[in-house]
């Protein structure tokens, strides 16, 4: 009995192909679930909401 060794690596990077499992809106972003249609594999998205619009808090501020 031999231990079956994959043929393909699990960690073999390629193109995901993520598509959008779910969303939701939350006080730090939007966070999205998406999957990989290739590998199955899963992945986090944060989305900051300061990312959509990015604005300055401050006004430009110049070493003195
Ligand atoms: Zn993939």
């Amino acid at each position: 009995m031999i231990a079956a060794e994959p043929l393909t690596s699990p960690i073999r990077t390629h193109e995901h192909g993520w598509i959008t499992e779910s969303r939701h809106r939350t006080s730090e972003g939007l966070v999205i679930y998406v999957r990989c249609v290739d590998c199955d594999a899963h992945r986090i998205d944060m989305v900051p909401s300061a990312a959509a619009t990015p604005a300055a808090l401050s006004t430009v501020v110049t070493g003195a």
